[in-house]
């Protein structure tokens, strides 16, 4: 299967292939290198006019290792992943300090410069000096997962090791730097992410994911990490005379760290408790206000707002809590916004619907 693939590919590339790309008019590992690091995440329509500045300005690996950083990275402008530049100049260094200023023919002191993984290395050496590497870039890896049907995502590391496998099980006998070029071609402008061209492509006859109409399927997507849910209840306590709100102050870490919230609770029990222990001197009416959902980063909160109201203030049963007694016109004090949206809730739910009281808890 290996030597049909390697030659339906060779074909391919042969009618349809790119090579007139500027880096592809000498053999030369060092422009080559510039360019794989270039169309890293970038276009090759995008990289090309800067590639050609780049080459005018740094047109060898000492001239590079030379220059001011600075001035790598204003050539490197507009193409972002600045990273790759300042490697790129220390690669460069390293290449003059360990290796006489020429790039290295051998693989793993290839891999050994910053900024340059396997693929990478493989590549720059397949293209520049046809040695026999296989690659697995990112249009190589979509391939490969198609054509064998490779499950899971290939950003896990047993699955990549299966790609990598595939890719070398792969390899022509000779033709390596068309190989390597065919294989970066047909990932980009025929196994394309949406879309593929399957009814073009040299290898369709033995592709798994087209046999089995799975190319949407595969390669596999990242899987995407659930987010906690945390459910809160909260009690809103409003003053019917003032049209006041408690309004208690958080510790200064945490989420809303110093800002004023709502007395909070785990769960319906533990509030229910509460409002048993602090609330049955007064006289008061309850409703449940809809769910105030928030997402922070790590996790989303469903806040489950209760609104008390009571006639007059409860003074002595809130004296241990660090609070306020905020009236709702009020915007002196930091309040995290799902605190100004249940508020909000409160003024809009007084203006739209008479409250419903809860008979067991209502002495009014
Ligand atoms: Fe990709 Fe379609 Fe070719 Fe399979 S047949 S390798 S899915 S373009």
């Amino acid at each position: 299967m290996s030597k049909s693939f390697s030659q339906h590919v060779l074909q391919w590339f042969d009618q349809h292939g790119r090579k007139n790309l500027p880096w592809q008019h000498h053999h030369d590992a060092y422009k080559v290198w510039v360019s794989e690091i270039m169309l890293q995440q970038t276009r090759v329509e995008t990289v090309i006019p800067y590639y050609e500045k780049f080459m005018q300005r740094f047109p060898d690996v000492s001239k590079l290792a030379k220059s001011n950083v600075d001035e790598v990275l204003h050539h490197w402008t507009g193409l972002g992943y600045y990273a790759r530049a300042r490697n790129l100049h220390k690669a460069a260094q390293q290449i003059c300090e360990k290796h006489g200023g020429e790039f290295p023919k051998n693989i793993d002191q290839v891999i050994d410069l910053p900024g340059i993984g396997r693929s990478t290395a493989a590549a720059v050496l397949a293209l520049s000096c046809n040695q026999p590497h296989a690659i697995l870039d990112g249009n190589v890896k979509r391939v490969l997962a198609r054509y064998f049907a490779v499950e899971g995502w290939p950003g896990m590391r047993e699955v990549e090791q299966k790609l990598w496998h595939h890719a070398e099980s792969l390899l022509p006998e000779k033709s390596f730097a068309e190989y390597t070029q065919a294989m970066m071609d047909l990932g980009a402008t025929l196994c394309t992410r949406s879309k593929p061209r399957c009814g073009d492509c040299p290898v369709q006859e033995n592709c798994l994911a087209f046999t089995q109409q799975r190319q949407n399927e595969l390669p596999t997507s990242k899987p995407s990490k659930k987010i906690p849910q945390r459910e809160i209840v909260v009690a809103i306590i409003q003053n019917n005379l003032d049209d006041s709100v408690w309004l208690e102050k958080r510790p200064p870490t945490g989420i809303w760290g110093g800002l004023y919230s709502f007395p909070e609770f785990d769960n319906t029990e533990k509030y229910e408790a509460w409002v048993n222990m602090r609330m049955k001197a007064f006289p008061h009416q309850m409703q449940s206000l809809p769910v105030i959902s928030h997402t922070f980063s790590h996790f989303r909160l469903h806040m489950h707002p209760k609104l008390i109201q009571i006639n007059k203030k409860p003074n002595g049963v809130m004296e241990d809590d660090l609070g306020v007694w905020y009236k709702l016109t009020d915007q002196k004090i930091g309040l995290a916004a799902p605190v100004q949206k249940a508020l909000e809730q409160v003024l809009n739910s007084k203006k739209e619907q008479p409250y419903e009281s809860h008979g067991a808890m209502c002495k009014a």
